[in-house]
């Protein structure tokens, strides 16, 4: 190759510049924060040491708190499970593309998932050049189309439906017996050796070391602890005091899923990544005391309701590199916050149809106050519904008639209705409502139980004849 001797100097000039910016870039890539969310199903906003539990072990999650921002008015998004993954996955409410009902399990139906017209928060991450994972539990569609690998992950181990048996896969199971599916990674199914919250947090340990020079956006849904109540006979023994078997069973669960969760913050400490990476936790609604003896400490009510016991949960942001340690934030938040967070944060790209605040600014001074004006609900279309503003929370419940209005700042437990004597308080979160509700739409697919009788249904107008 001949060099033009003019030329030569400026190609040199031209090979460096080139050669700085793509440097610049590898280390800007390297400088993005990993991104680690990690949800609980189920569990109580008083089932965390740090809020208030007496009687279950859950020192990595103290520790995490204490390392960063404990939040004591943290939201979901929704009262139970598929819904507030859904608004998760999306990056705004689940009400804008008519999510709001838990996703019934068959693998057949191409039609009942996260909506394609979504791109989910994990596709922008990748765009922004995140490697990707999903592991744990998923509910939001069974078919392929809707499974993690077609929604933005790289990497998927868990299992489609809305839970899981802790111990055993059939893998011969039926539709409607999704809890004892098979396992799957990328797609091709798996046994269960072991405890399932131990298996996941394998999946999450392999997946941060496999990618640890690279940012990673990982997002790790634990079924646990939500039921069937099943847990190692080791931890059992450990609560063996207590003698109601179903808190007992549920005690030894959360305190499973703490230690695994250290297991999560322990392999990033020892790869040196723990300084550039966030941490998020939360449970993705509120106990359902009944059903798995989680406790939802003062607040009023459980999973399924918008009472705050269905609602408000154990949620906290933890960042050593970045976010003083020892906060305690009193300020209404949403999951959905965490998710605009990490787009934020990873300089993805985003739409002006993306919801949430991104909460960093405000947990490093740049930023003072609430971050959200107001926070909202609703079920079924309207059933229920609830506004959160300031320490005002108007509600609708199907349990009682009218609305109702509470200052959940001076009566965390929902006691005292101040409907009558608030009458501008209770105009001002009307209003929030309507303006929020008018951009939302109908639920567009049944809930499991009515879909699955629809189902019954059309099996019997088809039988063979005898
Ligand atoms: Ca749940």
């Amino acid at each position: 190759m001949n060099l033009n001797p003019i030329l030569y100097p400026m190609n040199t000039k031209l090979l460096s510049s080139l050669f700085i910016l793509s440097l610049c870039s590898l280390l800007h890539a390297q400088t993005k924060p990993n991104i680690v969310f990690i949800l609980a199903d189920d569990m109580g906003y008083g089932d965390v040491a740090s809020y208030g539990c007496r009687d279950i072990e859950t020192a990595n999650l103290d520790l995490l708190a204490a390392s960063g921002v404990r939040f004591t008015s943290g939201y979901s998004s929704h009262p139970y499970c598929s819904p507030m993954r859904a608004a998760l996955m999306a990056g705004r409410y689940q009400h804008r593309f008519g999510y709001e009902r838990n996703i019934a399990f068959d693998q057949h139906n191409m039609v009942m998932g996260l909506p394609e017209t979504e791109k989910t928060v994990a596709a922008r991450m990748q765009e922004a050049g995140y490697v990707t994972a999903a592991i744990g539990k998923w509910h939001l569609g069974a078919s392929t189309p809707f499974q993690p690998n077609s929604r933005g992950f790289d990497f998927w181990y868990g299992f489609r439906g809305g839970g899981h048996q802790y111990f055993k896969v059939d893998l011969n199971t039926k539709l409607h017996e999704n809890y004892y599916a098979p396992l799957e990674r990328n797609g091709e199914p798996e046994g269960l050796h072991g405890y399932i919250t131990t298996t996941l947090t394998d999946g999450a340990v392999g997946f941060i070391k496999d990618n640890r020079d690279k940012p990673f956006f990982l997002y790790l849904a634990y079924n646990a602890p939500h039921g069937p109540l099943q847990a190692p006979e080791s931890y059992k023994q450990k609560y063996s005091h207590i003698k109601d078997t179903k808190r007992r069973t549920y005690a030894a669960m959360v305190h499973a899923m703490d230690d695994e969760i250290g297991r999560v913050v322990k392999t990033l400490d020892d790869l040196n990544l723990r300084e550039n990476t966030i941490v998020f936790f939360m449970s993705d609604n509120g106990g359902p005391e009944h059903a798995n003896a989680s406790d939802n400490g003062p607040l009023r009510g459980g999973k399924g309701e918008v009472y705050e016991g269905g609602i408000r949960v154990p949620f906290m942001i933890s960042w050593p590199g970045k976010i003083k340690p020892d906060q305690t934030n009193d300020h209404p938040v949403m999951s959905i916050d965490l998710m605009r967070t990490a787009l934020e944060l990873g300089g993805a790209p985003l739409e002006a149809k993306l919801e949430g605040v991104n909460l960093l600014p405000y947990l490093i001074g740049e930023k003072s106050g609430a971050p959200n004006e107001a926070l909202f609900w609703r079920m079924e279309n309207g059933t229920d519904y609830a506004v959160r503003s300031g320490p005002w929370k108007l509600l609708k419940a199907r349990d009682q008639s009218g609305i109702q209005l509470y200052n959940v700042e001076n009566d965390i437990g929902e006691t005292n209705n101040l409907a009558s004597t608030h009458p501008t308080e209770l105009g001002r979160l009307i209003q929030l409502y309507e303006d929020w509700n008018a951009k939302n739409i109908p639920p567009f697919f049944p809930g499991y139980r009515e879909y699955h009788e629809m189902l019954g249904e059309f099996y019997e107008s088809i039988s063979a004849p005898k």
